[in-house]
């Protein structure tokens, strides 16, 4: 099987303007004063989790940190098993934490996740993801911010791959299969 990039599906500019409401939105619902911990899912989620935290206004308190787990392999179905890679170098103890992660596919992985974090006593724990392919859910996550509801198809760029391609592209692009 081979792939090759199909059409547009949200052009960079479409993109960068949901990710400034989202970060006014999270900046908004969580006061400046009180300091967030962005924790972003590797590797997917680094592209947006850089640009929406640099949305953020200047004197709220944010800090980074990230976390990689294994879903996907090198195939476009889900194993629904989660494996960590990399954990994430701070405490979130007592911590308000938002989850940044691409896309909520099965939900397994996000859940699986929140589970895990919940585990480690944050003082808050809300999720934050760029796209929801919302008919191929398999367990309930509760999604706090989406960027984009998208159809069931593949889709890669902005840091989304396949196979480890194509997460350099600017646009989000659909993938055909041949
Ligand atoms: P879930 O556990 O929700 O089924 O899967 C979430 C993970 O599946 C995402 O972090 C992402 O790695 C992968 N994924 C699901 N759909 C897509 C897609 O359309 N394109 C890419 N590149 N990855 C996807």
């Amino acid at each position: 099987m081979s792939y090759r990039l199909g059409e547009v599906i949200l052009s960079r500019e479409t993109i960068s303007r949901r990710v400034k409401e989202m970060a006014a939105e999270i900046a908004n619902d969580n006061g400046r004063d009180k300091g967030i911990v962005v924790v972003g899912i590797l590797t997917g989620a680094a592209f947006f989790l850089t640009d929406l935290v640099r949305e953020m206004p200047e004197d709220m308190d944010v800090r980074v940190d990230f976390m990689s787990v294994a879903s996907y392999g090198d195939n476009t179905t889900s194993s629904g098993v989660v494996r960590i890679f990399h954990d994430l170098k701070s405490s979130i103890e007592g911590k308000n934490v938002l989850v940044v992660e691409d896309i909520v596919d099965s939900g397994l992985t996000l859940s699986h996740l929140i589970e895990l974090l919940n585990g480690r006593h944050p003082a808050s724990l809300k999720v934050c993801v760029l796209l929801d392919k919302y008919e191929r859910r398999k367990t309930e996550v509760n999604v706090d911010y989406c960027g984009f509801r998208i159809p069931d198809k593949f889709v890669v760029g902005y840091g989304l791959d396949c196979a480890g391609m194509w997460r350099h592209l600017k646009d989000i692009k659909y993938v055909i299969e041949e």
